[in-house]
């Protein structure tokens, strides 16, 4: 059993502590918070011991019914891994504490690559991790152009890839964001960072990418095209996309034009907290126009990394070396089959 701790049990850690319980090979030791919230609760409900940043602050969770089992000094100590999913930025300070006991640790993709020195997606680098100390686990917006590139590059070769990410204003539950009216460019200079992102797990792909910020929470959309070596076919793209776990096919028998309607779907597949680990390709948009490849695809920014995450785990650890035997078994134990 492979011991895993969870440091910020936010949007992503809550989701990735539920997926690692779910493996027959991993389990939680505990999670953190910084203060009481709904998800402390949840997280006691589940059983995860919790875990807190500042113990003077014990008093505040004990008075409100939550039990703290300790430091998140005492959780490190008990883990063989730890997943930081702490806020951006926080994770390159919470390093030392992991390199002063010599504790494995993934990063998440509001971390610098440099944190890590190591950015990963199981599909393109699952070798690489083999056995690191140090991982970071690239954006959601990232993990979902990897997916996709690697395939087509598989297939065809890539020779460019040029990427609009309209990305979602925040996560559901974040009151305090934006914009509530607005499109926003981010950045209105090009490239955005996605495209540089991609090439820390991709070094050979050339991608230009744009972005801008729209009033919605459910999930990005990406419209992508790519220049490919040879000729492709898409007939040949549409049977690796359906041939793929995590990368799901929008069929057009489903009516499904906007991601609130994915959403809906998801929820009414009984997914946890409708989330699509897959990222999914809409089928009707995909066109190929000799060695041109033109597609929508739509992103769960909350979900897609979280399986990314379990894989990491045991790439790590080394308990697994072969990256397609960890991508069954964390979807198996996930019951993810594509859409
Ligand atoms: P979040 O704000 O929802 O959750 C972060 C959690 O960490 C909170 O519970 C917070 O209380 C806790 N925390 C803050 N400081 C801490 C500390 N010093 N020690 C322990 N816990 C602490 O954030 P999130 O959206 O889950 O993002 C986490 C990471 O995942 C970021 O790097 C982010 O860029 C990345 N990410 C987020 C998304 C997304 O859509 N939310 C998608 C992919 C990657």
């Amino acid at each position: 059993m492979i011991k895993v701790a969870i440091n910020g049990y936010g949007t992503i850690g809550k989701r990735v502590a539920d997926a690692v319980a779910a493996q027959m090979d991993m389990k939680i030791v505990g999670v953190s918070k910084t203060k009481p919230s709904f998800e402390a609760y949840v997280a006691k409900k589940r059983g995860y011991p919790l875990y807190i940043a500042d113990m003077a602050k014990k008093g505040a969770f004990t008075k409100v019914g939550l039990e703290v089992a300790g430091s998140v000094d005492d959780m490190l100590k008990i883990a063989d891994v730890v997943v930081d999913a702490t806020p951006g930025g926080v994770g390159k300070q919470n390093k030392s504490l992991y390199e002063k006991i010599g504790l494995k640790a993934i990063f998440q993709g509001g971390e610098d690559h440099e944190v890590a020195g190591f950015s990963f997606c199981s599909d393109c680098n699952y070798a690489g991790a083999i056995g690191r100390q140090f991982v970071r686990v690239v954006s959601c917006n990232t993990t979902g152009l990897c997916r996709i590139i690697n395939l087509v590059d598989s297939a065809f070769g890539v020779e460019r890839v040029r990427s609009v990410m309209v990305r979602r204003g925040s996560d559901p539950g974040e009151v305090k964001k934006g914009p509530i009216d607005a499109v926003v460019l981010d950045p209105v200079s090009i490239p955005s960072h996605h495209g540089p992102d991609v090439i820390t797990v991709l070094p050979h792909i050339q991608i230009t990418t744009m972005a801008m910020i729209v009033p919605t929470t459910f999930m990005h959309m990406h419209a992508v095209q790519m220049d490919c070596k040879r000729e492709a076919s898409r007939e040949e793209l549409v049977r690796r996309i359906e041939e793929h776990s995590r990368i799901g096919l929008v069929r057009s028998g489903t009516g499904i034009k906007s991601t609130a309607e994915l959403k809906e779907y998801a929820l009414d597949l009984g997914r946890p907290r409708g989330d699509l680990w897959e990222s999914c390709v809409f089928a009707d948009s995909i066109a190929v126009l000799g060695k041109e490849v033109y597609f929508f695809q739509a992103i769960h920014q909350e979900a897609d990394v979280v399986v990314e995450n379990v894989d990491a785990i045991r790439a790590m650890s080394g308990t697994v070396k072969d990256p397609a035997t960890s991508i069954r078994m964390t979807n198996e134990a996930m019951h993810l089959s594509a859409l």
